[in-house]
């Protein structure tokens, strides 16, 4: 679905992403684990337009991604769900996630999904009428999710869920992307925990310094000694 060729991110003189390569296909939920600074929200934000990249290309679908408009993604059925979360602070719960679904016009499938994200999500039904911005930090990615979810996308590019958040928040978020995940969503996972990471993916990528260094099965790189000893604090 989504095949990714020598993308090359800078900044000013800094090479972030130094011409990586990797593909994600349909149906399946991919890890991109790495240190600080290895570059992952850089891979991230140039796949969902928010920079451009300083060299390589990108098939989604069939097409070039590089040369779509940024808006255009929503449209292809891309959601990114940023880091930082970045919901719509003045409005309420509910009001965040019925925004997600502004590009629909299906009014009752929308109040379906709008049913099913909040049995997902129990404690954003709990606080439906809440202004988001005085939402918790779990609260509110757990509402950005759940916005997302809302478009119906094809494709998920999640950006380091578990930030700053709780273990139990954690948890519950990835039980979350789990079901999704299991649900048939094409999910591109950007981590920094990556045991979590692994544990909910089918493949990883380990990046390092802005480059791919290892890639496997999740469940094999949770064995490779490397990973163990660099990612999983062993
Ligand atoms: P983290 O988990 O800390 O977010 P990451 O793997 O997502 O790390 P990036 O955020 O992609 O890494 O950063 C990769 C490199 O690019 C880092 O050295 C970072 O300092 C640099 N960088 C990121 N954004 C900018 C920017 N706007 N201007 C200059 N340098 C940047």
């Amino acid at each position: 679905m989504l095949e990714v060729n020598g993308l090359r991110v800078s900044y000013g003189g800094i090479q972030a992403v130094r011409g990586i390569s990797f593909h994600v296909n349909e149906g399946e939920m991919v890890a991109l684990i790495g240190a600080n600074g290895a570059g992952k929200s850089s891979t991230l934000r140039a796949l969902a337009r928010l920079l451009d990249p300083a060299g390589g290309n990108v098939r989604y679908r069939g097409k070039e991604l590089l040369g779509l408009p940024p808006h255009g993604l929503v449209a292809e059925g891309i959601e990114l769900v940023p880091e930082g979360r970045g919901v719509f602070p003045r409005m309420t719960s509910i009001e965040n996630l019925r925004m997600g679904a502004y590009a629909r016009h299906d009014k009752a499938a929308i109040e379906g999904d709008l049913e099913q994200v909040l049995e997902h999500f129990p404690r954003l039904k709990e606080r439906a009428q809440q202004v988001a911005g005085t939402l918790s930090g779990g609260e509110q990615q757990m509402l950005a999710i759940g916005r997302a979810l809302m478009s119906r996308p094809r494709l998920m590019l999640l950006d380091e869920p578990s930030m700053g958040l709780a273990p139990i928040m954690v948890q519950k978020i990835f039980e979350v992307i789990r079901a999704v995940a299991a649900e048939g969503m094409t999910i591109l996972l950007v981590e920094q925990n990556a045991k979590l990471a692994l544990e909910v993916s089918q493949r990883g990528y380990v990046m390092e310094s802005g480059e791919i260094t290892i890639t496997d099965e999740s469940r094999k790189l949770l064995a490779d000694p490397k990973v163990r000893a660099a990612y999983l604090g062993e």
